[in-house]
């Protein structure tokens, strides 16, 4: 018979990600309910999401139809193999989502995140090239202070120092551009900053060094999230683009955190007017219910697969939960809410009145610049003296005493509510993170 375990304190197993797990374990935040704007804490205190989780439940918390459409999903198909079968709604689902998408993207890949679904696009890139007889472009192109998820294609073409430093090994073949961040031209810059679309030709430099027929693809993300909430100047994107054209590189868009309504438009891509060729996209797509990401692909790179001589399967990758059912049914309900409450276009609605809100923290202390777009911000303040990040964080932790959840990266403070977002909760939220500035200072 076996004997009961030595009882340990609740807290002793759980290795967390992301966390400081000993500074965590000394004052434990721990969630217990959620419900449209609000968290509900272990003690019962109500705390305002002002990050839609961490960038994904857009739709808010709890809403029915999608914990219908994930509660009746298992009740009646709980798993399909991905292998050389599927189930109805993974096809139902990938047609919803391309009536979403820029025109082209038409072909919808399915992972379980974002971090899978960014390897995915890589690795589809490289097979891409081989498949129409250019397999001398292996190299990958990302950019200093890109965020593309923790595996290890994200991390080589990521540009987060964090994020490397402890690992070594990356992927060879790997060159990076320059970060499009210059706070002495576009500080405070409402919306798209000014002044950088010419930063985009650093991708000439590397085409001269590298030859463009090694380079098989470029990817960004629109807006950069994790690494402070990073806007692309107006124009750069477009550069990027005809550039890629001009060298057959291919453009990869990391929407992880963009897509789904968070710049007031379906997809980033559509805010700013240019189109991939493949796009990355995970978070918002379930509403963070249940773990889905996936890749849309440009129908010309699909067909490139189908037009080979037929082997027993084009592209030979995909998870097992690949399409999962209750993913699926959790988009569709994702979908259906989003459609219902008109939440893809609903940042577009808010941006002024969001944008003239964490602007007013402009003279708060240690305010050094405030960038916006959609319904995402972000108010970055100047670091302490040997202490990068620690004053974001104590900020972080004064709002969660208030009772408002808001997100650090570095020593920005980032905020992504929800798109159900109504005026008096910016309004907490952007008073909350005030009182904590003036506080914390
Ligand atoms: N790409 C981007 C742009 C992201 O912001 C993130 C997550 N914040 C990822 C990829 C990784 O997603 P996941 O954590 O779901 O793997």
């Amino acid at each position: 018979m076996s004997s009961t375990p030595d009882a340990k304190p609740s807290t002793s197993a759980y290795w967390m990600p992301f966390t400081a797990n000993r500074q965590f374990k000394k004052a434990p935040r721990l969630l217990t309910q959620a419900d449209g704007m609000y968290f509900r804490d272990e003690q019962g205190r109500q705390v305002l999401d002002g990050i839609a989780g961490l960038w994904c439940v857009n739709a808010g918390h709890n809403r029915p139809r999608i914990v219908q459409a994930i509660q009746q999903q298992a009740a009646e198909l709980d798993f399909a193999p991905p292998f050389q079968m599927s189930h109805p709604k993974a096809f139902e689902l990938a047609e919803r989502l391309v009536q979403l998408t820029p025109a082209g993207l038409n072909k919808v890949f399915f992972t379980n995140s974002g971090s899978e679904s960014v390897d995915t696009a890589l690795k589809m890139a490289l097979a891409y090239h081989r498949a129409r007889g250019e397999g001398h472009r292996t190299r990958l192109i990302g950019r200093e202070r890109g965020y593309h998820g923790v595996n290890f294609g994200g991390i080589s073409v990521g540009g987060m120092v964090a994020n490397r430093k402890m690992f070594g090994t990356m992927l060879s073949g790997v060159d990076h551009l320059r970060h499009t961040h210059d706070p002495a031209r576009n500080a405070f810059s409402v919306g798209q900053p000014q002044h950088g679309a010419e930063l985009a030709d650093d991708l000439e430099r590397l085409v001269a060094l590298h030859d463009a027929s090694t380079i098989a693809a470029v990817i960004v993300e629109p807006v950069a999230g994790s690494t402070g909430v990073l806007l692309p100047p107006q124009g750069y994107l477009q550069r990027l683009r005809e550039i890629c054209d001009r060298h057959g590189i291919l453009l990869i868009f990391d929407e992880v955190i963009t897509g789904f309504g968070r710049t007031g438009q379906p997809f980033a891509a559509q805010t700013f007017g240019v189109t991939p060729d493949l796009m990355t996209v995970a978070k918002g797509m379930s509403n963070g219910c249940v773990p889905m990401g996936a890749v849309f692909a440009h129908q010309r790179i699909h067909d490139t697969f189908m037009t080979g001589p037929e082997h027993l399967i084009e592209f030979f990758h995909g998870y097992t939960y690949s399409g999962h059912p209750l993913a699926c049914a959790a988009a569709l309900g994702t979908l259906d809410t989003y459609a219902e409450d008109g939440l893809l276009t609903r940042a577009s609605t808010l941006q002024s009145a969001f944008a003239e809100a964490v602007h007013s923290l402009r003279d708060e202390p240690h305010v050094i610049d405030i960038r916006n777009i959609g319904l995402v911000a972000g108010i970055e303040l100047a670091p302490r003296a040997q202490e990068p990040g620690k004053r974001a964080f104590d900020v972080f932790l004064d709002c969660w005493e208030q009772g408002v959840l808001v997100r650090t990266t570095g020593d920005t403070v980032a905020l992504s509510p929800p798109l159900i977002i109504e005026p008096e909760h910016i309004d907490r939220l952007v008073n909350t993170l005030r009182q904590a500035l003036r506080r914390v200072a």
